[in-house]
């Protein structure tokens, strides 16, 4: 069995499949909360970007800033709600994202999407998801200091604007970047931190999951902790 589909099926059979017990069967969705229906749009469709998003999209569609425009096939800015509950940061693009233009479309971005819907989130509904860097790192290399200076400026603003209740930062490189910090998820995980006013939280990234089963266990203590804050129902 290829590689992919040997990933895949373990992360049907196992993972989402406990988190999805553990987290739809023993509490409700948060979807009956008052907080919850006003942060979804009235005509219940999904607004990838607002006005001042697209504003930003536009920018980071065209940027040249750092080296790692040379290589984009495309841009990929982010994607969510204009009024998201929580936002997720990852690190940047890997290839499918590259060639979609979207955020998470590949084998990790399929479990974060489970891993999202456990605690009743989701991009379509209430959640944004962004990255550190907008463009392809190429090969999937961890994107360089000045490269990631040369972006963060995007992600702030998103932000700003977004000013979600919590931010969830997945993997080191999104920790680092918003929080200032050369630290491993290990040490940053498992206690409420601070960005600029927006309670963060920070969790292993899909693909370590998807690499070692161990991760399991923290990630869902992780997802149930920042599930208490997006959901005071929960
Ligand atoms: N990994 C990330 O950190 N971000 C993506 O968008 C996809 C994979
Ligand atoms: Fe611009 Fe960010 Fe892309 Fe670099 S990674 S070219 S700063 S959008």
């Amino acid at each position: 069995m290829p590689a992919e589909e040997r990933r895949e099926l373990w992360v049907s059979l196992g993972v989402v499949e406990d988190w999805l017990k553990g987290g739809l069967r023993s509490r409700p969705l948060p979807s009956g909360h008052p907080d919850f229906a006003a942060a979804v749009p009235a005509d219940g469709k999904m607004t990838r970007f607002g006005d001042s998003l697209d504003a930003i999209a536009r920018e980071v569609e065209n940027c040249r800033a750092c080296r790692l425009c040379e290589k984009r096939t495309r841009a990929v800015p982010g994607q969510g709600p204009p009024a998201p509950l929580a936002m997720v940061v990852g690190e940047g693009p890997g290839a499918e994202e590259d060639a979609q233009g979207l955020p998470f479309v590949g084998p990790a971005g399929r479990l974060l999407d489970k891993m999202l819907a456990s605690i009743g989130l989701s991009r379509e509904s209430n959640c944004f998801i962004a990255n550190v860097v907008k463009c392809r790192p190429p090969d999937n290399r961890d994107p360089a200091p000045d490269e990631r200076a040369a972006c963060l400026g995007y992600l702030r603003r998103q932000i700003a604007l977004l000013k979600p209740k919590a931010i969830l930062c997945v993997g080191r490189i999104a920790a680092g970047a918003l929080l200032d910090s050369a630290e491993g998820v290990g040490r940053l995980r498992g206690a409420w931190r601070d960005f600029e006013g927006t309670p963060l939280f920070v969790t292993y990234h899909p693909s370590a999951l998807l690499r070692d089963e161990a991760y399991k266990r923290p990630a869902w203590e992780d997802l149930k902790t920042f599930r208490e804050r997006v959901s005071p129902l929960s």
